[in-house]
């Protein structure tokens, strides 16, 4: 069992796809496996996620799929040999295509820029690494000139600075993948470029409860209607990359805060993703502020951290997972850290669910007990337990595969599939082995049950029990 809190998503890529190469990412650390639908073929993503679900079944360990929908972002073409250097000051002209040969040419299959873009409006590829700014724009040539350069290569993603395109928010590609994910029976579906809590609805209709929802918040538009989002979907993900191109660069820490505290005060968990171990694409050993901006994310309880081309396509992918493994488990060694959600007062609903939940971080605290088993069908009450960010473990018993998947996201929950009990004593008595063959706790440790008798209906949940391991 990992010795740790929050959750490593990883992402699967050229440099993380092999079997062996994926196994070894969650032995050394990942509980969830994000898939990144702006690449790769469906062919590609079902291989994966075969492969990932047989870890499952070898490990006996729950683990997450994110399917991460492209949503209406723009992105470049492709190149024939990978990608073309932009020179500072040269010209460079984009064109309605999806790859071309010729030089100093940016192919973009996107009309909507032909329609909309003209000269001053400015553009950022690959998350505002690189920017030209638009000299002319006859219909079917835009020419600018390059601002900031470097190496552009296929697929990357551009943001308009200056101009607003009219575009929907889910695109035909979106909808093909969606339904091909929700076939393989992903557990969460992660929507790009969320502007409004409309567009959560009306993916809510496509998915419905096959799946949960990830908001991506990374648009200024969504920042300013965050509650209402966040009410319409299972999770966030703090989306730092088109985040900090769309806003202030100064806005996202603040808005990381933001994310990370209204995720937690609904029970819904969070991801801070992005460039959070960048350096670790090329190098064996990250930067002093990498490592710290991981252990800030964790202080502020963020149920997740993710890794994007660090395990996609970086050279060390499970050197960046156990690096990113240390640093959480360091974070949350040091012994303010769970004090700090103890000084955060939450509103509670008038629910068994929640005043159990609530009661269970001061009898754990008290006790000094070793784990929380939460008898759970939906995952709720393991979610509301996790929210309450206790100071043992979270067990999350559940005869549903689905949720168990789902809660590996969740800060603090080791999800478990296994049978309802036919009663109190043999709930008892399922615990006794559990504790021992799964959870390695010895004889006087001391567990917290939560259960609602009798099993097996959904918002039950009344039973609150304090047993010890014989
Ligand atoms: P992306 O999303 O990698 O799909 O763009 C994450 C982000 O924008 O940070
Ligand atoms: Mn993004």
């Amino acid at each position: 069992m990992r010795n740790r809190f929050a959750k490593i998503v990883a992402t699967v890529g050229p440099a993380s796809s092999a079997p062996d190469t994926t196994r070894l990412l969650h032995d050394v650390g990942v509980d969830a496996f994000r898939l990144n639908f702006s690449h790769g073929s469906h062919d590609d993503h079902a291989k994966a996620i075969k492969n990932i679900r047989n870890i499952s079944k070898e490990t006996g360990n729950a683990i997450s799929i994110i399917a991460d929908m492209q949503g209406p972002k723009l992105r470049v073409g492709e190149f024939p040999g990978g990608g073309i250097d932009l020179q500072y000051g040269d010209k460079v002209s984009l064109i309605l295509a999806t790859n071309t040969d010729q030089p100093n040419t940016i192919p973009v299959n996107h009309p909507e820029l032909f329609k909309a873009l003209e000269a001053g409006h400015r553009l950022k590829f690959d998350d505002g690494k690189l920017q030209v700014t638009i000299l002319s724009n006859d219909g079917k040539t835009i020419s600018a000139n390059i601002d900031v350069p470097g190496r552009l290569s296929n697929k990357k993603g551009i943001n308009v600075i200056g101009a607003v395109l009219p575009m929907s928010a889910m695109t035909d590609k979106d909808k093909t993948d969606m339904a091909f994910a929700l076939k393989q029976d992903v557990d969460f579906i992660a929507l790009s470029f969320v502007q409004t809590p409309k567009d959560v609805i009306d993916a809510r209709k496509i998915i419905r409860d096959k799946a949960g929802i990830i908001v991506k918040i990374e648009k200024p538009s969504a920042v300013e209607q965050l509650d209402e989002i966040l009410e319409h979907a299972d999770a966030a993900m703090v989306a730092r990359g088109d985040l900090g191109v769309e806003l202030a660069l100064e806005q996202v820490p603040v808005v990381q805060r933001e994310i990370i505290r209204k995720g937690r005060a609904l029970g819904k968990p969070v991801i801070v993703a992005t460039h959070m171990l960048e350096s670790m694409i090329d190098s064996p050993t990250p930067t002093r502020a990498e490592a710290s901006d991981v252990a800030t994310a964790i202080y502020l309880g963020t149920d997740a951290v993710m890794l994007s081309a660090e395990t996609a396509v970086g050279r060390h992918p499970a050197t960046a997972v156990a690096i990113m493994d240390r640093i959480i488990s360091a974070a949350e060694n040091d012994t303010e850290f769970l004090d700090y959600f103890q000084n955060r007062r939450m509103r509670h609903d008038a629910t068994s669910e929640d005043a159990i939940s609530h009661s269970v971080r001061g009898i754990a605290e008290i006790l000094g007990c070793r784990a929380v088993m939460a008898h759970t069908l939906t995952g709720s009450t393991a979610q509301r337990m996790s929210r309450e960010r206790p100071s043992c473990r979270i067990i999350g018993l559940t005869p549903l595969t689905s949720t168990a998947n789902r809660l590996a996201l969740s800060w603090g929950v080791k999800p478990i599939v296994t049978s309802d009990p036919a009663s109190f004593d043999e709930m008892l008595k399922d615990i006794q082995v559990l504790a021992r063959e799964r959870l390695n706790l010895s004889p006087g440790d001391r567990v917290i049950i939560s259960a609602g008798i009798p099993f097996g209906r959904p918002g039950t949940t009344d039973t609150l029990k304090i047993a010890t391991i014989d």
